[in-house]
């Protein structure tokens, strides 16, 4: 029996922040020879990653392993600050490409942590965004992963201690809620920022996976196995009492065995291409319905420092500075002349550009 319906989830794919970082690294990759580094992965995705690899990007783990001088972006999950600062020395050119949403994560713990809170970060242990978080104030954070952990911190922090609650921005909300609920019960003047940290790409791909997986027989998240938002999708579609989920990275880890209806959602950093070829693979025969759940039009504009630098090439390009010498050529932080001035607007306001057609002009 074939597969008779696809429901896609709308909101699905690429959030505000994952278009930033692709957006940001590809002019990194447009305006320096490569090799351009990168602070660990730009965004959890492996097609994403193998994209930029080709195109020279090196992908490291330590700031360390990156040359004086060379080109540097900082991925999106945001770093520890420490980190920040040590990519800053010997010369790099260093754009920060974390969400903003991440930011703001680290300035709520740093504020708590100056007013002397202890601060419970609920968290998923290792992953980029959580370790780039916590070394804000490791001195006044613990991170907490159940309500077990809440259950200990409870033991353990005098009573009557200020203690505040904030969270990576990709949690499942079943996993924050559990977790909030028994913080509150244990420490009753427990601190929280207004709206959870969970970032609104997060909360909406949820909502949107909750509709279709009523609805389906199977469901199919689309996105990396480290993605934390890709994996909290995956525990929205099993709480929703679907039969059976999926989590691949492409179309060809697809079951030939799917039948009935069939929904289809991607993680924050998983690219449309990647849905388009999971629905071409699954083929239904009563065709596609999109099942929109809410409107979704943030943007973030590029990097700051990414602004600047694409002003000032441009700006050095219309008076013939840009160019690089012989002798240059190939040394690191090297810049490619294929910068023209007009592109400084594109840089300051890269909102009609998607990260999809800048991948596929990359991939051309
Ligand atoms: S998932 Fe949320 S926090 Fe992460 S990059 Fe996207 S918008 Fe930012």
């Amino acid at each position: 029996m074939p597969v008779e319906r696809v429901l896609l989830a709308s909101p699905r794919g690429f959030c505000a922040g994952v278009e930033k970082a692709i957006k940001a690294l590809a002019w990194m990759v447009r305006v320096f020879e490569p090799p351009v580094y990168c602070y660990h992965e730009i965004v959890h995705n492996r097609h994403v990653v193998d994209q930029f690899r080709a195109r020279g990007v090196i992908f490291v783990d330590d700031v360390d392993q990156v040359p004086d001088g060379a080109p540097l972006m900082l991925s999106a999950h945001g770093s520890a600050p420490e980190v920040v600062s040590a990519a800053r020395d010997r010369g790099r050119v260093v754009v920060d490409a974390v969400c903003p949403l991440v930011t703001k994560v680290h300035h709520e713990l740093k504020v708590r942590a100056g007013k002397g809170y202890t601060v419970l970060y609920v968290g998923h242990e290792g992953h980029e965004e959580a370790v780039g978080t916590m070394a804000v104030a490791p001195d006044s954070v613990r991170l907490v992963r159940s309500e077990h952990d809440v259950e200990v911190a409870a033991t353990e922090i005098a009573p009557g201690a200020p203690v505040a609650l904030l969270a990576q921005t990709t949690l499942s909300h079943d996993e924050w809620s559990d977790i909030m609920n028994r913080a509150r019960e244990r420490f009753p003047d427990l601190w929280m920022p207004n709206r959870s940290d969970l970032c609104f790409a997060t909360t909406n791909r949820q909502a949107a996976l909750k509709v279709i997986a009523a609805r389906s027989d199977a469901v199919v998240v689309i996105g990396s196995v480290n993605s934390s938002n890709t994996r909290a999708l995956e525990k929205v579609a099993r709480a929703s009492g679907c039969p059976l989920v999926l989590r691949v990275n492409e179309a060809t880890e697809l079951p030939d065995d799917l039948t009935g209806t069939v929904g289809v959602t991607a993680g924050a950093s998983a690219p449309d291409e990647l849905v388009d070829a999971v629905v071409a693979r699954l083929a239904p025969v009563h065709g596609v319905e999109e099942v929109h759940v809410t409107d979704e039009d943030e943007y973030f504009p590029p990097p700051p420092e990414l602004r600047d630098l694409l002003r000032g090439l441009a700006a050095a390009v219309a008076v013939g500075l840009a160019a690089p010498a012989p002798a240059e050529a190939g040394a690191a932080g090297t810049v490619t002349s294929d910068v023209g001035p007009g592109d400084a607007g594109v840089g300051v306001g890269d909102r009609h550009i998607s990260a999809a057609d800048v991948l596929a002009r990359l991939a051309g």
